[in-house]
């Protein structure tokens, strides 16, 4: 392998250790974080990422909450919930744990969140600031790739930036960020999805390529433009481990791969752990701009 590994896991330590001092400085204004996830129904692996954020938050010394309500729930009954929080001086962040039920309509939910405490970054109120270039709540997985990117030394500036991958909440802000007229953006994008023509034409052209697809193997080495910068988003299941684990790979062919990108992230390990630790780093800005 001749890639450098970009750990996610390395830099989300980082960055929460960056939160914690923020979060001891908050303390002495008598303000504490606080972060409510809102579970509904036993999806195992919405329970997974549910108890790893309430983890996380606990261990920053948030005040949270875990609310995991029966998938019976209804509309309404939910709508009610989050405008409780809404309502919750001792709440900054509300994230609603996705998919929800189908008898629940996911945008009349994501609407219903206050877009000061949408600290998921999907309420339209923020993607349009994200879309404009205003501050606003990031998504948390794009905003853990840009992260990623500053944080291992890797130039966006004028950079020829492939998303493979077209999603509200991977594809098209992880573009979105990255052309805005900022530090850490400054490139030009090209996104790729399903209908998209001889798409390695586009991969093999990119310096970042940036995969979200949910696809094994997706792209594959003869894809990859030699010395290329590779964030790999997905995060497939191919078994359980003996301790009953998950095992996990990504979108990327990572052993070929590896041998001719310049950087490229693992799975696990890489873009994951990030995720998680930019919900936290948006709960804190919402504390730090609470009245
Ligand atoms: P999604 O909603 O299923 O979207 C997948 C996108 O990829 C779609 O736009 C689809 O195109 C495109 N696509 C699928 N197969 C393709 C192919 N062979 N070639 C080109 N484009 C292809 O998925 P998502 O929610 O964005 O998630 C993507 C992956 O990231 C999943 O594995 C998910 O588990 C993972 N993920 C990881 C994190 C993390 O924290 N690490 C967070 C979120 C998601 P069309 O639009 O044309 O259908």
């Amino acid at each position: 392998m001749t890639a450098e590994l970009i750990k996610g896991k390395d830099i989300a330590a980082l960055i929460r250790q960056e939160i914690k001092t923020e979060v001891d400085k908050l303390k002495t204004k008598n303000i504490i974080p606080g972060l409510v996830t809102i579970l509904v129904g036993a999806d195992p692996a919405s329970e997974s990422y549910v108890r790893a954020k309430q983890k996380a938050a606990h261990e920053l010394g948030f005040h949270s909450i875990q609310e995991n309500i029966d998938a019976s729930i209804s509309e309404a009954d939910l709508l009610a919930l989050v405008e409780k929080y809404n309502n919750d001086p001792t709440i900054d962040g509300i994230l609603v744990q996705l998919p929800l039920p189908k008898h629940i309509d996911e945008s009349k939910v994501l609407i219903a969140i206050n877009p000061d405490k949408d600290v998921d970054g999907f309420h339209p109120v923020n993607v349009g600031r994200m879309v404009t270039g205003q501050p606003a709540f990031l998504p948390c997985t794009p905003y853990a790739v840009q992260q990623m990117l500053i944080r291992s030394g890797v130039q966006t500036e004028g950079a020829h930036v492939v998303v493979v991958g077209r999603s509200n909440i991977v594809g098209k802000p992880v573009a979105n960020i990255l052309i805005q007229k900022a530090a850490g953006a400054n490139a030009t994008v090209t996104v790729c999805h399903t209908r998209t023509k001889d798409m390695a034409k586009h991969t093999r052209d990119a310096d970042i390529l940036i995969v979200a697809a949910g696809v094994i193997n997706a792209v594959t080495a003869d894809m990859v433009k030699p010395g290329a910068v590779v964030i790999d988003v997905g995060v497939n299941q191919i078994g359980m481990t003996e301790s009953g684990k998950r095992k996990l790979v990504g979108d990327v062919d990572f052993g070929p791969v590896s041998e001719i990108a310049s950087k490229i992230t693992p799975v696990p390990g890489g873009v994951g752990p990030m995720t998680i630790t930019m919900l936290m780093q948006n709960t804190l800005e919402a504390a730090q701009k609470r009245k």
